[in-house]
């Protein structure tokens, strides 16, 4: 093998190494000039192998030409790799030169009078140039490193070599010496890449951990390390330790659970739900040395291995004492403000300035106005005040800020109060309100008005008002009285007080304010101020002054009413401290109220009753879903209808209208029931909703239920009662009749037997045998009236069911006669006519035969002279017909009505036995059969009875 190929074999070896490594660098680092170079050796092994193929094949012109192409863009790829690294613009200029060098190089090599040297020397300048300035480059990176220079310097020597290249050319050596440098050069230049990012990603690793301690050490917070695998120990703690908790790092790390052992011991149980997932920042107190409480809130990433162990936990406790302090705070002066609301013995109201509605009362408003909170909560300003022209007031508030006026308020009880109000306008969040101060003056506008009447009353009335008022000289600017409330109030006995001047205790006002004053009070243009009172004690309080005019024994004074709002004022400071908290007092209210709305929603949208809402035009406005989903007979939605367009049959909407009507005319509330076209009974209740403001009825709620279940239980029950009323009327009559019934045959027993006893022996045979008939007979008779009882019980009761089967008509009629026949008389003449066509029906064969042998008996018995007794059976297209007609006693006009009442018995038949029992066990049957029974009779010339049952055919 040639001696070149050998050397080319070895750099296109080293090459693919070079290549790999910068490839492998890119990867790590992503630094672009890193592919950029990788490009550039990788056109260079493209030389290397048109070179072997050169060497093999001899000079092609084409690969001598791509070779020296190869050879300008080479350096010209690693100069831009550079510039990509200095993050430096690569000059254009440069590609223009070498695409300059490339034409020459192409167009030269096609004309053969060019020497070789003239040929290669602009490609040897350039790329000398080239790579001399990028080793020059390289090495002026910043950073101390080996690496660079090593790079630097063979990058050099490459552009030295370049340079001379076409002058060494013709010589033996210069060619195989040239592959031998191009290896160890690119070699050289590749191991100095390495051991610059070497040491380049050493010095940042250096610089960040660093950079880590720095941070740690001189942290704030308490940064922390802990090991947890293969054992538990803290492997750092940040100094910040010894400020925060009084233990210093070594104590730390000398025993590893201090730190959980200074927890606070009522936080001790938040480590364990936090200790599952370190997901959210805990916060907890622990114990400092000095045993004073930090709070420190930690925030914790945890490093597992692949079993989900944890290998250690890195953390950052920060010092949160003073947040909590804060918070704290805040939630005192919070609880302090609620508490001065409430606990103020001032009446104070918060009043929603849009609607007038109440949103908030303290406990003394309650105690005033006489309602429970609750109450208060639901009132609008407009149901306590007695102001007309309130929206008046109402816009003046809004316009001025606040203000002040005396009107009369009503309490619960009815009774009307003087109150002086002070309001102010309050926007909070998007509320408008009005704080409302509230003071009760009636009885000093009463002793004012005493005043005016006279002296006797004005003293009681002055003296014993609890009050605090003045009456003041306004001439000699001096207090002329003071009652007794005022005295204890300013803390003078009334002779030290009398004599004083005004601007001894009034503090806001000063003699020359005070000439103004005068005339602007009697003018009435100032009745009302505030001002800072001077106590005995010399304490400032705080007033508010009313003051008028009034005239005594002739003397013009001035009549004050003095008020000591300083308990307000230092509300209204708070107030103006914490509006916060009033915005959080409204947005609690607010939430209440609207989860009171949505409280009704809910209970609305889930109640079973439909619930139904109609304005004072009877419109419907809201309808839950429970009508709809319960009327599918409403086509559409009655929403936003009146009942008139219900589209529902019109006796029940307009039955609906009427209610409305008379619910809005007498704003009663009415209760009817209505049954709705698909049979179902609703109960509607329909209440008045009154307007708070004027107290006109402004909607009305109906309320409906569905009581179907209930009527029908109602209707059972009735029927029951019904029922259990007659059967008791039954069994009275039972016992009465029964009793009577009984007594007749048992009598006729008794003497029958006591005759036997007594006579029987000597009797003859035939009159023995008499009496013992008579018994015989007797004990029928009483089993027959057993039987007839019993019959009628179960017929009644529905005992006895009616039970259709297929019978023969014809037959069981036959049967029926045979049995007539059998107790007739020879007088009687029993007639059959029958004109049906078809025997064969369904029906009850026993209570056929109860209904038609009582009727078939009752004809032969009540015709005791004889005569025709007629059974005739026929038929129309439904009902069989049936009629048995006698020629006996017939029933007077009187005995119709009762005729089938239970122990009825005819007045003209008691010689003709009977129960009474037979025709009421007929009725039942008849209907239990669903069919009919009528009579007509004549007395002495006879009744007949018609009977009609449904037909059943059975085929
Ligand atoms: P009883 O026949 O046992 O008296 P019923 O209930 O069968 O009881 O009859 C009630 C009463 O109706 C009889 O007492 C009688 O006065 C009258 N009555 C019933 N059927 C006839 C009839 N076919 N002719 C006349 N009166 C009759």
């Amino acid at each position: 093998m040639k001696p070149e190929i050998l050397g080319l074999s070895l750099g296109i070896f080293s090459y693919c190494i070079i290549i790999t490594i910068y490839l492998t660098l890119y990867y790590k680092t992503k630094e672009q000039f890193l592919k950029t170079w990788s490009i550039a050796v990788s056109i260079a092994l493209l030389r290397f192998l048109i070179e072997i193929v050169q060497i093999i094949y001899g000079g092609i012109l084409s690969l001598e030409v791509t070779d020296l192409l190869i050879s300008t863009i080479n350096p010209l790829l690693y100069s831009s790799g550079v510039y990509q690294l200095k993050r430096k613009k690569f000059p254009h200029v440069y590609i223009y030169i070498t695409i300059l060098i490339c034409a020459w190089l192409i167009f030269s090599s096609t004309d053969g009078n060019i020497p070789l040297m003239l040929r290669l020397l602009p490609n040897a300048f350039f790329t000398s140039f080239l790579f001399v300035s990028v080793g020059f480059m390289f090495i002026g990176l910043e950073g101390r490193s080996v690496g660079k220079k090593i790079t630097g310097t063979s990058l050099i020597l490459w552009g030295i070599h370049r340079g001379i290249y076409p002058f060494i050319i013709s010589a033996e050596w210069a060619e195989v010496s040239t592959y031998f440098i191009y290896f160890a050069i690119s070699l050289s230049a590749a191991v100095g890449v390495v051991i610059y990012y070497f040491q380049v990603i050493s010095q940042e690793l250096k610089q960040s951990k660093d950079f880590f301690e720095i941070i740690a050490e001189n942290a704030d917070d308490i940064i922390f390390h802990y090991r947890f695998l293969p054992s538990r120990k803290l492997e750092f703690v940040s100094p910040s330790c010894n400020k925060i908790l009084g233990y210093n790092q070594i104590e730390f790390y000398n025993d590893p659970e201090l730190i959980l052992k200074i927890i606070h011991p009522d936080d001790k149980h938040l480590l364990d739900p936090f200790e599952k997932d370190f997901k959210d920042p805990v916060i907890m107190r622990f114990n400092r040395r000095n045993s004073s409480v930090v709070w420190l809130e930690t925030k914790i990433s945890a490093v597992k291995n692949e079993k989900g162990d944890i290998l250690f936990i890195e953390g950052i406790s920060r010092d949160v004492t003073e947040r909590i302090d804060f918070q704290k705070k805040i939630t005192e002066s919070e609880e302090r403000y609620r508490l001065m609301f409430n606990l103020s013995s001032a009446v104070m109201l918060l009043i929603d300035a849009v609607n007038g509605k109440i949103f908030d009362a303290n406990k003394a408003a309650c105690d005033f106005y006489g309602y429970s909170k609750a109450q208060l909560l639901h009132k609008y300003i407009s149901e306590i005040n007695t102001i007309d022209d309130f929206k008046n007031i109402r816009e003046e508030i809004k316009i001025f800020g606040s203000r002040h006026f005396i009107t009369k308020h009503r309490l619960a009880s009815g009774e009307n109060r003087d109150v002086e109000v002070y309001t102010t306008y309050e926007i909070i969040g998007d509320r408008e309100l009005f704080y409302s101060v509230i003071h009760d003056i009636t009885e000093a506008m009463k002793a004012q008005e005493a005043l005016k009447e006279n002296e006797i009353r004005y003293r009681t009335m002055f003296e014993d008002s609890s009050a605090v008022m003045l009456l003041i000289d306004p001439v000699a600017g001096k207090i002329w009285d003071a009652n007794k409330a005022a005295c204890e109030f300013y803390g003078y006995t009334r002779e030290e007080f009398t004599g004083k001047y005004i601007t001894d205790y009034n503090k806001s006002l000063d003699s020359p304010y005070l000439e103004k004053f005068i005339p602007l009070v009697k003018s009435g243009e100032i009745n009302y101020r505030q001002y800072k009172h001077l106590l005995a004690d010399g304490k400032l309080v705080d007033v508010e002054v009313h003051v008028s005019v009034i005239v005594i024994k002739g003397k013009e004074l001035f009549f004050s009413i003095v008020h000591d709002i300083s308990d307000r004022l230092k509300i209204e400071m708070e107030l103006e401290h914490h509006r916060e908290h009033l915005e959080d007092i409204i947005e609690e209210r607010t939430l209440e109220l609207s989860q009171s709305e949505e409280r009704f929603r809910r209970v609305a949208e889930n109640s079973d009753d439909s619930i139904i809402i109609f304005d004072k035009d009877l419109t419907v406005q809201y309808i839950n879903p429970i009508v709809e989903k319960r009327n599918p007979w409403l086509y559409e939605s009655i929403l936003g209808k009146k009942p008139a367009n219900f589209g529902t049959p019109s006796p029940l909407t307009s039955e609906i209208e009427y209610t409305l009507k008379e619910v809005l005319a007498t704003r009663n509330i009415i209760t009817r029931d209505y049954t709705l076209p698909d049979k179902r009974v609703v109960e509607f209740l329909v209440l008045p909703v009154l307007d708070n403001n004027n107290g006109e009825v402004e909607l009305l709620l109906a309320l409906g239920r569905d009581v179907t279940q209930r009527k029908k239980l109602e209707e059972s029950l009735h029927e029951a009662l019904e029922k259990e009323k007659e059967i008791n009327e039954l069994k009275t009559q039972l016992v009465s009749t029964v009793s009577h019934e009984f007594r007749t045959p048992l009598a006729g027993i008794l003497s029958s037997a006591e005759l036997l006893e007594r006579y029987g022996r000597k009797w003859d045979e035939e009159k023995y045998y008499r009496h013992i008939e008579r018994i015989r007979h007797s004990v029928n008779n009483l089993t027959l009236l057993m039987e007839d009882v019993l019959t009628l019980g179960r017929v009644e009761s529905k005992k006895i069911e009616f039970k259709p089967a297929d019978i023969d008509l014809n037959l069981i009629c036959n049967e029926l006669l045979e049995e007539a026949v059998l107790i007739a008389s020879e007088k009687h003449k029993i007639e059959f006519i029958k004109t049906t066509i078809d025997d064969n029906y369904k029906t009850d064969e026993r209570l056929f035969r109860l209904i038609f042998s009582n009727l078939l008996s009752n004809a032969i018995k009540y015709s005791p002279d004889g005569g025709k007794v007629i059974f005739k059976v026929s038929e129309s297209d439904k009902e069989l017909l049936f009629e048995i007609s006698d020629e006996g006693i017939g029933i007077p006009e009187v005995d119709m009505e009762t005729l089938y009442a239970p122990f009825f018995r005819g007045n003209s038949v008691k010689h003709i036995p009977g129960t009474g029992l037979g025709l009421p066990i007929v009725k039942e049957a008849i209907e239990l059969y669903n069919g009919k029974i009528q009579v007509t009779s004549e007395v002495n010339k006879g009744s007949t009875f018609y009977v009609t049952l449904p037909k059943v055919k059975f085929v």
